[in-house]
């Protein structure tokens, strides 16, 4: 299968082939020509899968036949998406693919100053890619007319509901035409997606791709049992004795990402922090400096690290355990390099044995445990309850009473498929 063979135009592959890529991933050649036949589309496919060219090339494609090229015109694609970061992705795929058409684009999101946009919005774009939140104060201040979408696209729709975003969806709808294409993505299926799939999906084509690597292939992955106080020490010991230069590392709150970077810095460790409290400059400034390798541990919330194009990582940690199970899969998929193993390494204290088992039932395996000499487990401390969190157990080891969570959705990759709406 060849881009040229999908019915796209001379300019967008002129731009493909700039971009080096040789031939559609699966995602692309399935979800490219039912695009163009103006279908609804409930795509199964997550960051890494080249969804973003998916949706985008067809849609510059549908737009360009129609376009103007001088003046104002209204918003005609909407692309929610539910980060920041990702909306900044987005945005910058659709430049670099509509590259030599006349169609004009913009990119809305919450942190940053609120007039620049304005003034984008008030010249007339094109294509919208935005977070809802932003849109949505755009939208009422009247700074953006939305009643001529033809072609709305939500892009990682199970965290933008994950998010609390559903709200604000919603209200975005309303202020929508009727008549309109919808292409909708989500990594997972749950009730809560089906009910918006239905509400937002006319006969839509089910399009599901795998992920690339899946927790049960190529992820190696490892529990150090250690006490709490213990575990940046031991991280930092991980990180120097194995000399790892590449690593995401997940906390569950902002604040313990920003203590944590700061105690691997004070141990000479390249480490920056990525939340949403920081400045949308301080996370774009992290993302780079560990992209180009001057910065060697990223410290993430789960929040902040979802939508980020970086995965295929050499190394994961979970300084902290999620408190939801599914959580885990996703920050595990974010290692694996082609071909090779990455490894996935979670620092669990007794206050987190709960959240392995539940993790564990999960994915219906029993993750190594390893203690590392120097930093074994004190027997006489006591678990404390995690904030929000679930009750810890006393003991590592799962038990055989405990019941189990809800059954897995069809996770990344998962054996499970993706069912019709
Ligand atoms: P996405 O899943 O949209 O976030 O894309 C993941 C990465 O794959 C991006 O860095 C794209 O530039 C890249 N990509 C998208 N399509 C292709 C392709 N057909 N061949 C090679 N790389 C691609």
């Amino acid at each position: 299968m060849s881009f040229e063979s999908l019915g796209l135009s001379a300019e967008l592959l002129r731009a493909i082939t700039e971009q080096g890529y040789d031939k559609p991933t699966p995602i692309q050649s399935q979800a490219i020509p039912v695009i163009l036949q103006g279908k609804d589309i409930l795509g199964g496919a997550q960051t890494g899968t080249g969804k973003t060219a998916g949706f985008t090339l067809p849609m510059l494609q549908l737009l360009s036949k129609y376009a103007k090229d001088k003046g104002p015109r209204p918003v005609r694609a909407l692309i929610l998406t539910p980060t920041r970061e990702l909306a900044a992705q987005v945005s910058e795929s659709v430049k670099t693919y509509g590259k030599y058409l006349s169609l004009k684009s913009a990119v809305i999101f919450g942190g940053v100053g609120i007039s620049q946009q304005t003034a984008a919005l008030r010249q007339g774009v094109d294509i919208l890619v935005a977070t809802p939140g932003r849109l949505l104060d755009h939208a009422n201040q009247n700074n953006v007319n939305l009643s001529r979408i033809e072609i709305l696209v939500l892009d990682e729709a199970d965290r933008m509901l994950d998010m609390g975003f559903i709200h604000d969806v919603r209200k975005i709808l309303k202020l929508l035409t009727q008549k309109r294409q919808n292409l909708l993505f989500s990594a997972t299926y749950s009730d809560e997606i089906k009910k918006l799939a239905d509400s937002l999906l006319h006969s839509p084509v089910i399009i599901e791709v795998a992920r690339r690597n899946t927790s049960a292939e190529l992820v190696e992955q490892l529990v150090h049992p250690v006490d709490r106080e213990q575990k940046s020490k031991l991280l930092s010991h991980l990180i120097r004795s194995q000399s790892w230069r590449q690593v995401l590392v997940f906390t569950r709150t902002k604040h313990g990402a920003n203590r944590l970077a700061e105690k691997l810095g004070k141990d000479g460790i390249k480490a920056d922090a990525i939340h949403g409290n920081k400045s949308q400059g301080a996370r774009t400034r992290a993302l780079v400096g560990f992209k180009d390798g001057s910065i060697s541990v990223l410290v993430a919330t789960d929040i902040a690290a979802r939508g980020l194009d970086i995965d295929q990582l050499p190394h994961v940690v979970n300084f902290e355990l999620p408190n939801v199970p599914e959580d885990y899969v996703h920050r595990i998929g974010r290692t694996g390099r082609a071909g090779s193993t990455g490894k996935a390494v979670s620092l669990v204290c007794i206050d987190e044995h709960k959240l392995l088992c539940d993790i564990e039932r999960l994915i219906r395996r029993e993750i190594p445990k390893e203690v590392v000499p120097g930093y074994e487990p004190d027997p006489s401390i006591k678990a404390e309850p995690i904030p929000n969190g679930r009750n810890a157990r006393p003991k590592m080891g799962c038990g055989s009473r405990s019941r189990s969570p809800k059954p897995a959705q069809p996770l990344r990759g998962s054996s499970h498929s993706f069912k019709k709406p």
